[in-house]
């Protein structure tokens, strides 16, 4: 019961609360998501910019729910966190990708390397390391041909011990990508922390680059900054024409948006890395 301010007090019923009922489901739900194979991966394709070749993909975990229909992550990823879910459903994803890119390679397709994004959760694991690596080899996948996305988030908390993981991912042959650049507080103190190897300029500040030369100006120092530091720059949520060619201008290394490709399902994905290239 929830006092309304006018003397009366109300009840709380189920359809008064929708959000949190439907969370509650979903946190119900997502358990049993992970054993009926309700969880699919979805790939988008990275491209160089002047080229269109594709040079690489992320990972996107889809719930494909029985009743509920497609749910995306940015509803279940919070949940699966809190529940500590996220563990048995980033490594479920972990594998399943090593699987599918060594099984491409035995299929003779150039491979791509494909990166996943990793919840803070999991690097705080002290075993994940360990578990990473018996993935690998357990799949007979190169290092190489995985990268791990994070975000700035995962330095907030146990900071030592996740750059002592980071490093550690590094050294297996892993590479690391810091995600959403351009959205936290302190950006370049991170950039500078980090142990990482591409940047993946976030989709507000690329939108924004079109609306007024100032942030046009912010992208390209940022490109520049990033390449003073060795660092392979990816713009993401590339949408239009004129942003191409406005990151092509500024020489952004590669792209990913809705202008070349939207994720997409794993028989698709297969057929864009056979045509290796965008026409
Ligand atoms: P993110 O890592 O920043 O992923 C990029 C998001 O931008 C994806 O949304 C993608 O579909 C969307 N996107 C791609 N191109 C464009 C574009 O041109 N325009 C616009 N407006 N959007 C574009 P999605 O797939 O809904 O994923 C949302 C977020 O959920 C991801 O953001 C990531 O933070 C999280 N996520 C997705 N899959 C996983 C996963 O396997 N594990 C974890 N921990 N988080 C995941
Ligand atoms: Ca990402
Ligand atoms: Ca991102
Ligand atoms: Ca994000």
């Amino acid at each position: 019961a929830k006092y309304n301010g006018k003397n009366q007090y109300q009840i709380f019923s189920p359809s008064m609360n929708l959000a949190s009922d439907k969370k509650f489901m979903l946190k119900n739900d997502l358990q049993k998501a992970v054993m009926n194979d309700e969880l699919i991966i979805h790939y988008q394709p990275r491209f160089d910019p002047i080229t269109y070749e594709v040079t690489g993909a992320e990972a996107l975990i889809r719930w494909n729910h029985p009743e509920l229909g497609m749910i995306s992550p940015l509803e279940f990823i919070p949940i699966a966190e809190e529940t500590g879910l996220i563990i048995q459903i980033g490594e479920w994803l972990i594998r399943e990708v090593c699987t599918k890119s060594k099984m491409w390679q035995r299929q003779l397709i150039t491979p791509v390397k494909i990166s996943i994004n990793l919840s803070a959760i999991q690097l705080f694991q002290s075993n994940f390391v360990e578990k990473v690596l018996t993935m690998l080899r357990g799949t007979e996948l190169e290092a190489k041909w995985i990268e791990f996305e994070i975000t700035e988030s995962v330095i907030i908390d146990k900071e030592e011990q996740v750059l002592k993981t980071l490093t550690q991912i590094k050294e297996l042959g892993i590479s690391i990508a810091l995600d959403d650049f351009g959205t936290g507080y302190s950006a370049i103190n991170y950039l500078r922390q980090i142990p990482c190897d591409i940047i993946k300029i976030d989709k507000s500040l690329v939108k924004d680059m079109q609306i007024e030369v100032t942030n046009f100006e912010i992208v390209a120092a940022i490109v520049a900054l990033c390449h003073k530091l060795n660092k392979t720059v990816v713009a993401e949520g590339v949408e239009t024409p004129q942003q191409l060619l406005s990151l092509q201008k500024i020489e952004c290394d590669e792209i990913q948006g809705y202008l070349f490709s939207k994720p997409v399902e794993e028989t698709e994905f297969v057929e864009i890395i056979k045509n290796k290239k965008w026409i």
